[in-house]
């Protein structure tokens, strides 16, 4: 078949009404390496797996007649989240020519793509593998995503970078893989603000130090319930009463799955404090106890020689 299949493809989606005399097989000689008539851009971070099945929605395909048309062989099973679908270089190539885009431009925005080190000559090929559950990607704003996949879809998954946990546009996120939907946030406006205030904190040289320091602290004081266990609690309800399905679907409680994102405001709020603080040698942890806990709108930290801020402050330099 030659690419005036994929032209024909032009003609049927601008008259839909012709669908239904197309069959499969049509689809299924779509030539390998050739461009689509559809550009179906990436999400940022977004599993290859979701970008496939993105693309394979919007040619009315499944994933494995979409990979197939392109010549590439498909090898085991998988869904999204719990795997994710590895491609050999030359079925990324492939796969980056049916969706028009470079192939160094999609292999930035699909952080698992392409294995490096890949043998250029072997046959496409495409594997699912499973993930472990720190690896699994999480639910991408519906809203986006449809935007984004000629409205042929509203679901897509990205594996989690914290800066992206809010869309602050569409006032979604999905702090934790076993969400199978989103949590609508706009009845927490602080994690807008949050969000923006995360994109700052990215300018400065210790930022990813900061974040994680900041995520390791607030997540204790999370489970063990200190400091700021009233604000949380309060945030916490104010999202399930937003998303009952929080409640009602799924063996986690609202109180894990949500986590980072209950605390989110707080970790970024308290990662700027961290990156702005000097370093060890001039610094006094009593009064760096004070600003952070004015910055945290906290009259004061409460005294606890095993608190965790207490600890790095004192014994850790950065
Ligand atoms: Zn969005």
């Amino acid at each position: 078949m030659s690419r005036t299949d994929v032209t024909a493809r032009t003609a049927v989606a601008a008259a839909p009404a012709q669908r239904a005399v197309l069959t499969t097989e049509v689809w299924l000689r779509i030539p390998s390496a050739a461009p689509g008539v559809l550009r179906v851009r990436p999400l940022p971070f977004e599993a290859t797996a979701s970008y496939g099945q993105r693309l394979a929605d919007t040619y009315q395909l499944t994933l494995s007649q979409l990979l197939d048309g392109v010549g590439i062989t498909l090898h085991g099973h998988g869904t999204l989240p719990a795997a994710e679908l590895h491609l050999n270089h030359n079925a990324a190539r492939r796969l980056a020519a049916l969706a028009r885009f470079p192939l160094p431009h999609l292999t930035r925005a699909l952080p698992h793509l392409a294995l490096p080190g890949d043998a250029h000559g072997t046959a496409a090929a495409a594997h699912w593998k499973r993930l472990g559950a720190e690896q699994q990607p999480v639910r991408a704003c519906t809203l986006c995503t449809r935007h984004r996949s000629h409205d042929a879809t509203d679901t897509a998954w990205a594996h989690p970078a914290p800066q992206r946990l809010v869309c602050p546009r569409d006032q979604q996120a999905a702090p934790d893989p076993r969400l199978t939907s989103t949590v609508r946030t706009w009845a927490v406006p602080e994690l807008v603000a949050a969000h923006h205030a995360h994109q700052r904190l990215l300018r400065h040289p210790r930022a990813l130090t900061a974040w994680t320091t900041a995520r390791a602290i607030t997540t204790r004081w999370y489970d063990h319930q200190q400091h700021l266990t009233h604000r949380w609690h309060t945030r916490l309800a104010r999202l399930c009463a937003a998303n009952p399905r929080l409640t009602t679907t799924g063996s986690a409680s609202p109180a894990l799955v949500t986590r980072d994102l209950v605390i989110y405001p707080e970790t970024v709020t308290l990662a700027r404090a961290l990156a702005a603080l000097p370093n060890r040698p001039h610094r006094d942890t009593g009064k760096a106890l004070t600003l952070i806990a004015h910055r945290l709108g906290l009259p004061r930290l409460a005294s606890n020689a095993n608190d965790p801020l207490r600890v790095f402050l004192t014994h850790t330099r950065h």
